[in-house]
């Protein structure tokens, strides 16, 4: 018998997968987790019913979140990742020779967990010494540190339960803080197709707060819409000034020196969106 795994994404569009079988269905102390494994897109960690992950494409998502602020600051030694407790960001922030210290500041203990037993080559990064990892809410860790990151990277759930503020101004405002003189910080901020409010409203609250903001694109087959977006604030380096050749040669699969500029280059109705911010 062919069993499909649906997720309603939005109250009207969806996106179905047929499924080999499910390895995990719990319910943690801050949401409902599953593991499910899939034909196309291999296993796929899904959280109150959104995928949040998968095997196949999850490169994307975490080179991308990765990959542009780590590479626009010249010399990132110390990061902080909130949320991402899957461990995909933490896995490509280490691929920076610089980076001594990955702080992956995860809420929900059960995510890691069944990421590491289920997820092995998403997981890998964080039993790396320089990686600790602190189950902790993002918000409250953000607030307790001033002067002490170069990057922070906001890896978060859709803005529902306890990730609703760290969309909020005042996260941001506290990231600001926590960042060192010359950090600077991307979130992960939906997609424009049906969140335009909110990537209004966060690009927004950035711009009143850093001196550099930009927001790039990203394409992620099984996130809704299949166009993601990320927004970055910096306190002095702005990506698009990177040079290129600079940008040493790591192993990826979507990040390369060229994507660094291009993804900023934005569809005419994404730009009207944040031409009124
Ligand atoms: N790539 C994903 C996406 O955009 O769909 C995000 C994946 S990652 C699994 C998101 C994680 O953020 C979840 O494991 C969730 O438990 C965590 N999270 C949500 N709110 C948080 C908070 N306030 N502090 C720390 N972690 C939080």
């Amino acid at each position: 018998m062919e069993l499909w795994y649906t997720e309603k994404q939005t109250p009207n569009v969806g996106i179905t997968c047929k499924t080999i079988s499910t390895l995990v269905v719990e319910k943690t102390n801050y949401q409902e987790l599953a593991i499910i494994d899939t034909v196309q897109y291999g296993r796929m960690l899904v959280l109150n019913g959104m995928v949040q992950t998968t095997v196949k494409d999850e490169f994307v998502y975490h080179e991308m979140i990765t990959h542009i602020p780590l590479f626009t600051h010249p010399n990132p030694k110390t990061v902080a990742v909130i949320g991402g407790g899957d461990g995909g960001t933490v896995r490509e922030a280490l691929k920076h020779p610089s980076v001594e210290k990955v702080y992956l500041v995860e809420i929900d203990e059960r995510v890691v967990e069944n990421s590491k037993r289920y997820l092995p080559e998403i997981s890998c990064g964080l039993s790396d010494p320089r990686c600790e990892v602190l189950f902790q809410d993002g918000i409250e860790f953000i607030a307790q540190h001033e002067n002490s990151f170069d990057v922070v990277l906001v890896d978060s759930t859709e803005p529902i339960g306890p990730a609703t503020g760290l969309f909020s101004k005042d996260f941001y405002s506290s990231i600001y803080r926590a960042l060192k003189e010359d950090g600077l910080f991307v979130a992960q901020t939906e997609s424009p197709f049906f969140n335009a409010e909110l990537i209004r409203s966060v690009y927004a609250s950035i711009k009143q707060i850093f001196p550099v903001t930009r927001l790039y694109l990203a394409s992620i087959p099984t996130y809704p819409s299949g166009l993601w977006s990320f927004t970055l604030g910096s306190k002095r380096y702005d990506p698009l000034e990177v040079d290129e050749e600079k940008i040493l040669e790591i192993d990826t699969k979507y990040y390369s020196p060229e994507i660094h500029k291009s993804v900023f280059k934005l569809p005419r109705f994404v730009k009207n969106l944040l031409e009124s911010c």
